[in-house]
């Protein structure tokens, strides 16, 4: 038997551009969005990012928010759901982590009683990635990160958590057995 009362976000269609710039940009880099999206930042200064990261940016030379941080950043920063898909190198880590972060520096989150923030990726070569990237990024913000995964002991993992952090990055086997464990609060 089938759902009938499933709904998919792509059955009403794609969004209507918000106006010619917002066409141009959707057109040019091929992008494809449903849902009621907010229209896309199209320079760092639209999406009106606390100092330092700016700062972080900044040093790292992007001129401008690759097409899926346009993208999804308004519509994560609105606390809307989002989906979004994009081949590797398309800044799509720092597509979820900026709206994240952002989120951790305003509710002024306290490390010390659990992350706010939780990163599932498939594999440990993945998790170790956003890690890098994580540390690069929001070390400079005072944004404590652990990355968790199998297959490596599990005692320096929880002693990096028990010293505070903000955000878990890890491999769901992992994340469920600390979970399992009441080892973190989610
Ligand atoms: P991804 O694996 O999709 O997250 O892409 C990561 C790569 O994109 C890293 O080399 C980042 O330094 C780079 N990157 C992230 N954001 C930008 C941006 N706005 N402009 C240029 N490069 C970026």
């Amino acid at each position: 038997s089938s759902n009938t009362s499933y709904k998919d976000v792509e059955d009403r269609g794609p969004d209507p551009p918000a106006d010619d710039d917002v066409a141009a940009f959707w057109k040019d880099n091929d992008c494809k969005v449903y849902g009621g999206s907010p229209p896309p930042f199209l320079s760092f200064e639209a999406a009106n990012l606390p100092a330092p990261i700016m700062d972080a940016i900044g040093k790292a030379g992007f001129p401008k928010p690759s097409v899926i941080q346009a993208q999804s950043w308004p519509a994560a920063m609105a606390q809307r759901d989002v989906i979004a898909v994009a081949k590797t190198g398309s800044g799509k880590t720092l597509g979820f982590l900026v709206p994240g972060f952002q989120l951790i520096m305003n509710g002024g989150a306290n490390p010390m009683m659990g992350a706010n923030l939780l990163v599932l990726a498939p594999t440990r070569e993945l998790a170790t990635q956003i890690e890098v990237e994580c540390q690069k990024f929001g070390a400079p913000l005072g944004i404590r990160s652990v990355c968790c995964y199998g297959g490596a002991p599990k005692g320096e993992q929880l002693g990096k958590m028990r010293q505070g952090c903000h955000v878990i990055i890890g491999t769901p086997g992992r994340i469920n057995d600390f979970r399992e464990s009441n080892q973190i609060n989610l």
